[in-house]
């Protein structure tokens, strides 16, 4: 795959793209090639991970603990910059996000409280310490252009929401305008962080684990470019996710509805709102390997050569299952209301729902249970059932609500051999491009693997 000169590129690394120094060289290597104007970088491999732990630990434990994991941090990052021979101003700046890390630990460990804003503070910092490193990297293969390292806070504008904030198109689109023309037309390249914005205050807030993806697309959209190209650690989007399966196999060509159902129905490889700004304007995205760069990859378009009725195969984790049933549903109105009143209030996202005469069943994400008021406040309206550790898988594809018979053949599948796969739910009929049911999650590999030699084989 290569771009065309004129093509106004983002190219995005996520963490095993940037997981040590020879990573690093490889990946902007990867950029250069690709004439990539902007460059959007995850936290170093693990790092993210590293930081939320660092959090618990400031909330629960000694100083002196939180100290070993700041050193741990510091230790990887530094020997990176010093292995990539880093000018001492972007050590500099490294250190000077380093030390910002530790006072806000140090806070959080004497009040062993951490609010959302002080954790999105932390969690922030694997991207701020990463995009440095990407800029040292890059800079040394231009001799043309300038590299710049850019503090994407200035243009991914979003709302209150630490943890998961919304971003504000509009501001985007006229923070672009105002900050990546020089990128935009070629004089420079920058090199930013994913993951990360800021509200109105300007103080840092994140989009949600896997969120780099997110920003990438964000920033394609406020550009206006051409080509959104996501580097990760496989050859593109395969019928499932290859570590599960081994017959997975690439996909060369792909819609953003379908992608768009993968990635919200649980495969990783992109953000579940990734799409959005790109299918919005017309964004073609290619997702490929940093590792294998020359390998076809994935092109993910408004409409594909193909449309086969399975594309393929996705399994979202740690679902639970709540069944609320009550003789009050029969014949009446308004039960549903009350109950969604009630998971509006709490901002628990349902992904799916079946119902009956007397009852509802419906998923949600298990950490969801945590919140005990909202299973009380349910339980005001009906009894509540709740199982845990559950997965929802789904079958991906075209026309799926309306072609006799597949129904049939999926459930045979699951059901051959000596162990028969129990599904707790289905959904179907409501999206032409997905069918989805729930079984425990230990049944959810074999479920996959069964499916994906029945249907793509
Ligand atoms: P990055 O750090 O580059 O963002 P991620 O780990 O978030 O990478 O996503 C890449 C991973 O997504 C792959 O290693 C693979 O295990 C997983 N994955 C899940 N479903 C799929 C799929 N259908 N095709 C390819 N990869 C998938
Ligand atoms: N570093 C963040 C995470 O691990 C964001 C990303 O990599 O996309 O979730
Ligand atoms: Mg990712």
């Amino acid at each position: 795959m290569s771009a065309e000169k004129t093509k106004v590129t983002v190219a995005k690394f996520g963490g095993s793209s940037m997981s040590d120094a020879t990573a690093i060289k490889r990946s902007a290597k990867v950029a250069f090639d690709h004439m990539a104007n902007v460059v959007v970088v995850s936290a170093t491999y693990g790092t993210t991970n590293l930081l939320l732990k660092l959090v618990d630990t400031a909330i629960t434990d000694s100083w002196k603990k939180c100290q070993e994991i700041l050193s741990d941090i510091e230790d990887r990052h530094l020997k990176i910059a010093s292995e990539l021979e880093a000018s001492p101003n972007i050590v500099e700046e490294m250190k000077t996000v380093l030390r910002e890390l530790e006072t806000i630990t140090k806070g959080i460990n004497l009040l062993k409280d951490c609010s959302p804003k002080a954790k999105d503070g932390i969690v922030s910092a694997g991207e701020r310490l990463s995009s440095p490193l990407m800029t040292v990297a890059l800079g040394e293969l231009y001799e043309d252009k300038k590299v710049e390292l850019f503090d994407v806070r200035k243009v991914i504008k979003t709302d209150d929401q630490f943890g998961s904030a919304v971003p504000d198109f509009n501001l985007i689109k006229t923070n672009s305008d105002k900050h990546l023309m020089g990128a935009k037309y070629g004089e420079l390249v920058y090199v930013t962080q994913g993951f990360l914005g800021s509200n109105e205050a300007g103080t840092t807030t994140t989009l949600g684990r896997g969120g780099s993806d997110y920003s990438a697309a964000l920033l394609a959209e406020g550009m206006g470019a051409d080509l959104l190209e996501i580097w990760t650690d496989v050859a593109g989007i395969a019928t499932t996710d290859p570590r599960v399966c081994e017959t997975a196999r690439p996909i060369n060509e792909i819609t953003f509805q379908e992608a768009a159902e993968m990635a919200t129905m649980g495969a990783k490889i992109l953000h579940p709102t990734t799409l959005t700004p790109a299918k919005r304007s017309g964004i073609p995205v290619f997702v490929g390997s940093s590792l294998e760069p020359d390998a076809p990859g994935t092109w993910i378009k408004e409409e594909s050569k193909d449309a086969p009725l399975v594309r393929a195969l996705a399994n979202r984790k740690d679902q639970s299952l709540l069944t609320l049933s009550t003789p009050d549903m029969l014949h009446q109105h308004g039960f549903l209301f009350k109950i969604f009143e009630i998971f509006n209030r709490y901002q628990v996202s349902v992904d799916s729902i079946t119902t009956s005469e007397i009852s509802v069943a419906l998923t949600i994400e298990d950490s969801t249970l945590l919140n005990k008021k909202l299973i009380n406040e349910l339980e005001n309206f009906a009894s509540v059932s709740v199982e845990e550790d559950l997965s929802l898988v789904s079958v991906i594809g075209n026309h799926i609500n309306h072609t006799p018979g597949i129904a049939q053949k999926l459930f045979n599948a699951l059901q051959e051999g000596d162990s028969k796969i129990n599904v707790r739910m289905i959904c179907h009929g409501a999206s032409k491009h997905n069918f989805c049911f729930l079984v425990h999650e230990d049944d959810a590999t074999m479920a996959i693997k069964r499916l994906h030699k029945e249907f793509i084989g």
